[in-house]
């Protein structure tokens, strides 16, 4: 600590000539200077909490090791170490014992939440409401700041179009333009106005990139996708993280193209670093490194080092490849020390931006621990963002709102009666059986009398990684109970769909259906007693044709946190009116997969005529989805009308307006997005058949009508051309206006150069 302080004192006097940015370049150059080529290696190392830091000191096997590597300054970063009594412990080795005494960074995936969890990233997206996200994530980042963690491995900003994937649970779904807002809400979240305050951590943009377009949805599949697709779908969110001023970024386990993300000099250095000017640094997978052996890139650890820093991947999460080989590799010319250095400096930048050097224990206030965590605010931060996450799929027969007396109330589904599922995955610091379960929830409202049967098991995992079932998924044994619950009820609110742990990582699925026999359940209960809401709980979009044909009542209400049950018990009672839309599409077969609704068109569009069998389709599914993208119902009902065009061309550096009116017909108040899309219709490269370019959530009331007017110009209209830049190319264009990707207004426009 005295030499960095020193160095920073000297830094301070014959700064003042200088700008913010020119000294922290000064600051990091000071420490730089100091530092041999071993300690630098050591910033860009990244270790796995390693031992009880408090308790014995390791003596033997890879503990020991580490322990021995943190002493001699030769780690950056620890990540899964949480509580101030723990950071504290390995932040003063890192500042007491070694010989330059920098400060470690601390990361942890904090992905919806620490202890207090907010709904699953997909669910929030269903919100579309950019300020409740924000807040969200600073609600997670003050929480996670305060046990000591400075650095959050989120937003998760991959544009995912296969539904079997586990980990479209941890995105913003399938649309860039709406996943771009998303992801920077969440790095503002995360981030705020002001790294080096306490209650803020650093955002990590991840995974760069195309992870969620593996193969057959398979996870850590192979990647292949063309530089159009990179730049027009998949980097946006990316690029829009960067600007935002996101400050470090994930690299990813796949292959791309053929070549890792993790050793991939196109993504990191061309694009991230050179494109985007990129400054912060960018953080390997989990051993993603290593990995590189396995993909069949590396011949071992030390090569896959090498590729990996010549690629850009600046710190090593877990391979020790780097701490092992870039000494070696170095002295070999096998890598120019200027890039240890460049890598080096970007840490560096990154821990003075936080502050640490000038108080490495800034989080580590434990009575600011005591007070933080969980506290009210928090969990009411939490209901608010759960109710907005909840989107209403069916609503027929006046099913919904539940009346809120003199109903007898059937409650069925493992899932009703589960405290630890609505947390969802990745959710590691919280507590099982932390949530509010949807018994609790109905329970709060005392006019109707309420009965829960629990019907059929939903498979469990125990941990974050493990996803056995421990329980018999064929079990009917519970069926009769449940049918005679149903029987006796006026209405019956079914809570069906996946546990928690069986989204996430490394939890993709082949079929989309409900899981075990809870769609035998839902049928065995129909035939008794038809008047049904379905309340699911999913990380991630189901295939449910079924239930679509028959249940009057259908809500999506994912996996919403700490807070589950209640959100769905003031949706149901209508004391919430559900504002969701769906960020992803939902398919009516698994089939269907990849199902998005930006496609684009074969060169056989639908004709009309039925028996022609050379369009293109299944003999046996309709092309069309099970839900579109953007769609959600409310208790409201809103009309559109009157789309009107300010003109109907403009040209180069022009604009026009486009507006459309808004009515809520219904009987109480809501609140709608309002939804733009274009199509460009002829395009130097194929264009999709329609792209969201803007929305707006209005409130109405009973009766009112609202306008509401968007811009169009050539940011609008730009895209990724076949001359591999992004411009806006004349055309004609085709606008849509409406409450869902499905159901729009159209008009039309040209643009000129
Ligand atoms: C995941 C990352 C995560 C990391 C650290 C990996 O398995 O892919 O998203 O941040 O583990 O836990």
């Amino acid at each position: 600590t005295l030499i960095i302080s020193g160095c920073s004192k000297k830094i301070t006097q014959s700064s003042t000539a200088f700008s913010k940015e020119n000294i922290l370049e000064r600051k990091v150059d000071s420490v730089l200077k100091l530092m041999t080529l071993a300690e630098k290696v050591g910033q860009l190392n990244q270790y796995n909490g390693f031992c009880d830091i408090t308790g014995p000191t390791p003596k033997e096997g890879q503990a020991a090791k580490k322990y021995d590597d943190l002493k001699k300054g030769l780690v950056g970063s620890m990540l899964n170490v949480k509580g101030v009594k723990d950071v504290k412990a390995l932040q003063k080795i890192a500042v007491e014992e070694t010989r330059l005494g920098i400060p470690l960074l601390f990361g942890f995936d904090v992905i919806h939440g620490y202890k207090t969890i907010s709904p699953i990233p997909l669910a929030e997206s269903a919100s579309w409401d950019m300020e409740a996200i924000r807040k969200s994530a600073a609600i997670a980042a003050e929480e996670a700041a305060s046990v000591g963690l400075n650095w959050t491995f989120a937003p998760m900003v991959d544009i995912a179009r296969d539904a079997r994937w586990g980990r479209v649970m941890e995105g913003a779904g399938e649309d860039p333009y709406l996943g771009s807002k998303i992801a920077v809400a969440r790095v503002k979240g995360f981030q705020g106005d002001d790294l080096a305050a306490t209650n803020t951590i650093l955002a990590c943009a991840k995974h760069f990139a195309g992870y969620a377009f593996a193969e057959a949805g398979r996870d850590y599949n192979s990647v292949d996708v063309s530089e159009t697709t990179l730049q027009n779908t998949i980097f946006p969110p990316f690029k829009a993280a960067v600007d935002a001023g996101v400050r470090t970024f994930m690299n990813s386990f796949n292959e791309l193209n053929g070549i890792p993300a993790t050793g991939n000099p196109f993504l990191q250095r061309q694009i991230l670093k050179g494109d985007w000017k990129f400054d912060g640094f960018v953080v390997s997978d989990w051993g993603s490194i290593n990995e590189m052996i396995s993909h069949g890139y590396a011949k071992d650890n030390k090569q896959a080092a090498e590729i990996a820093i010549n690629a850009g991947s600046d710190m090593d999460m877990e391979s020790s490849a780097y701490v092992e080989h870039l000494v070696t590799l170095v002295r070999e010319d096998k890598v120019k020390e200027s890039l240890i250095d460049d890598a080096t400096k970007r840490i560096l930048k990154v821990k003075f931006e936080l502050g640490l050097f000038d108080d490495p224990y800034k989080y580590c206030d434990e009575t600011r621990e005591k007070e933080t965590v969980g506290k009210a605010e928090f969990q009411q931060g939490v209901l608010d963002i759960a109710k907005k996450s909840i989107v209403l799929l069916k609503n027929e027969k006046e099913v919904l709102p539940l009346k809120k007396s003199g109903q007898k109330i059937a409650l069925i589904g493992a899932l009703a009666n589960d405290k630890t599922s609505p947390l969802g995955s990745w959710r590691i610091a919280a507590d099982d059986n932390s949530a509010v379960s949807v018994l609790e929830g109905l329970q709060n409202y005392k006019g109707n009398q309420l009965t829960y049967a629990k019907g059929a098991d939903v498979a469990v995992g125990r941990t974050q990684f493990i996803w056995e079932t421990k329980i018999n998924m064929t079990d009917k044994s519970g069926f009769a109970e449940a049918i005679a619950v149903a029987k006796q009820a006026d209405v019956v609110v079914m809570v069906l769909g996946e546990h928690g742990l069986q989204s996430g990582e490394g939890r993709s699925r082949a079929d989309l259906g409900l899981p075990g026999v809870q769609q035998e359940l839902l049928e065995a209960i129909f035939k008794v007693n038809p008047n049904i809401v379905l309340v699911l709980n999913n990380g991630r979009p189901l295939a449910i044709p079924w239930a679509e044909e028959h249940i009057p009542g259908i809500v999506e209400a994912w996996q919403l946190g700490t807070q589950s049950g209640n959100a769905i018990a003031q949706v149901l009672y209508g004391d919430y009116n559900p504002s969701g839309k769906l960020p992803m599409t939902f398919p009516r077969n698994v089939g269907q997969v990849p199902i998005y609704y930006n496609y684009k068109n074969t060169g056989r569009p639908i004709t009309n005529e039925p028996e022609s069998v050379f369009w293109s389709h299944y003999i046996d599914e309709k092309n069309t989805p099970l839900y579109p993208f953007g769609y959600g119902l409310s208790y409201s009902k809103f009309e559109y009308f009157d789309l009107q065009l300010s003109n109907s061309s403009f040209s180069k550096s022009g604009k026009i307006e486009v507006s459309i009116k808004v009515k809520n017909s219904g009987r109480v108040t809501g609140k709608e997005v309002v939804q733009l899309y274009i199509r460009d219709l002829i395009g130097s490269i194929t264009r999709p058949v329609q792209e969201l370019k803007g929305f707006e959530m209005i409130e109405l009331q009973p009766n009112e009508t609202k306008k509401v007017t968007f811009t169009i110009d050539e940011k609008t209209i730009e895209f990724f051309t076949a001359k591999l830049k992004w411009e806006a190319e004349p055309g004609d264009f085709k606008v849509f206006i409406g409450g869902s990707s499905a159901k729009t207004i159209q008009g039309n426009f040209q643009y000129s150069n």
